[in-house]
């Protein structure tokens, strides 16, 4: 095992991630800039994660930097905002080798490459505990920002792509699924390690959705958080959440979907108006969008059949504490 000094690994598994922006510096300076268009707002977002947390020692270091950097884009996505840099604090074992470092630093530069962004700064300790913590900027024109906090009532509720692929990922990963056939394993597991950050229909929402989060926690859980920044209340079609091919295959229970979380699909509100709006951002970015629910005066989250009747809500989504 070799393990590099925090000087080295700075300049050596850090630095390269840092070309292309030159007002980072190389990393070289005690700060990075970061231009902000005229008109603009900087969005600032920081999402951290830890080992035997959110990935085990099983989960490639290359896929741990993969998602950590879609998860924080994510977050950007769902303020309708466009990624500027980001920044990166790692706290590192000292007996962590540093192979991981490298790993996990090539899972960065694939997917900094894909998303255009850059590392411009960060800090690198040593500690008992493996943990990885980013904070994504952004910009968004002002005043143009998605919120949580504005649908109304009689607006149409939507998601985009499928629902709860991430969750029957992490089960597999857990042995629960011995049964899978090898392409949907794989498919669960990529929609587990590799989100998609909706970058391009969150900027698209701008001008039509009025309130927006995306699904971290888990649909209710995250309906929940939406409903509540709004004053509203939501009810959901369970029959209308969209699902996988592969997860219809797997039949089960409809509501343990709504509870899993990690499928980083945005979850958004809108006029009924902006119906062919919405259908034309679908069409024109390839995104499946589809109306699952309504909201509604009121507070809380209800879940109805495809007659109309309640279902149960038991489960929420996934606390830390
Ligand atoms: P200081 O002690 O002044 O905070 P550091 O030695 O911690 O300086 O960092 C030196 C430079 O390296 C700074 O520009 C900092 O942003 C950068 N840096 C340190 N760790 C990381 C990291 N994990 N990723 C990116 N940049 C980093
Ligand atoms: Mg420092």
């Amino acid at each position: 095992m070799t393990r590099r000094g925090e000087f080295e690994l700075i300049a050596e598994v850090f630095r390269p991630l840092a070309e292309g922006d030159p007002l980072a510096f190389d990393l070289g300076d005690d700060a990075a800039l970061v231009p902000v268009p005229p008109g603009n707002h900087l969005v600032v977002t920081t999402d951290a994660m830890a080992a035997g947390v959110h990935f085990t020692a099983d989960t490639a270091a290359v896929d741990v930097g993969r998602k950590l950097l879609r998860v924080n884009l994510s977050d950007l996505a769902a303020m309708g905002a466009e990624p500027l840099a980001y920044t990166l604090t790692v706290a590192l074992p000292r007996d962590l080798p540093d192979e991981w470092v490298e790993g996990f630093a090539q899972g960065l530069r694939a997917d900094q490459t894909r998303y255009r962004v850059h590392l411009i700064g960060g800090d690198t300790i040593a500690a008992a505990d493996l943990v990885l913590s980013m904070t994504m900027l952004g910009r968004v024109e002002r005043d143009s920002e998605l919120r949580r906090g504005g649908a109304q009532p009689g607006d149409t509720l939507y998601v985009s792509g499928t629902i709860g692929d991430a969750g029957i990922g992490l089960r597999a990963t857990r042995g629960e699924l011995p049964d899978l056939d090898p392409d949907a394993r794989a498919f669960f597991l990529d929609r587990l390690l590799h989100p998609s950050p909706r970058l391009r229909l969150g900027r698209a929402l701008v001008a039509v959705a009025s309130a927006a989060i995306d699904v971290s926690d888990g649909l209710l859980a995250d309906l929940g958080h939406l409903c509540e920044q709004s004053g509203v209340a939501a009810t959901i079609r369970l029959d209308d959440v969209p699902i996988s091919p592969h997860a219809a295959e797997l039949g089960g229970d409809g509501m343990d979907r709504l509870s899993s979380g990690e499928d980083y699909e945005l979850l958004f509100t809108a006029p009924t108006q902006q119906r062919d709006a919405i259908a034309g951002v679908a069409g024109r970015l390839g995104i499946a969008i589809t109306a699952i629910g309504a909201i509604a005066e009121g507070v809380g989250v209800r879940v109805v059949d495809a007659d109309g009747n309640a279902i149960a809500v038991e489960r929420g989504g996934y606390t830390h504490f």
